[in-house]
């Protein structure tokens, strides 16, 4: 195995294979993002990081602040 690629190190614990990055919309306070994030491609489960929901969160909230 070559560990050239950086890749997602997910791994579906319902399907036990390896979860594949996909753009994922999401919505937070009426704002709607976009973002990889892994996903099962065989049952679909998306695994959504809290750290970059986070983030986004944060560039929400400045935003407001800022106008
Ligand atoms: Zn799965």
């Amino acid at each position: 195995m070559d560990n050239n690629k950086q890749e997602c190190e997910l791994i579906c614990g319902k399907c036990q294979v390896p979860l594949q990055m996909e753009k994922v919309e999401f919505n937070y306070m009426n704002h709607q993002f976009r973002h990889d994030f892994p996903r099962c491609p065989v049952c679909g489960q998306v695994y959504i990081m809290e750290e970059i929901v986070n983030g986004k969160m944060k560039e929400v909230e400045t935003a407001l602040e800022d106008k």
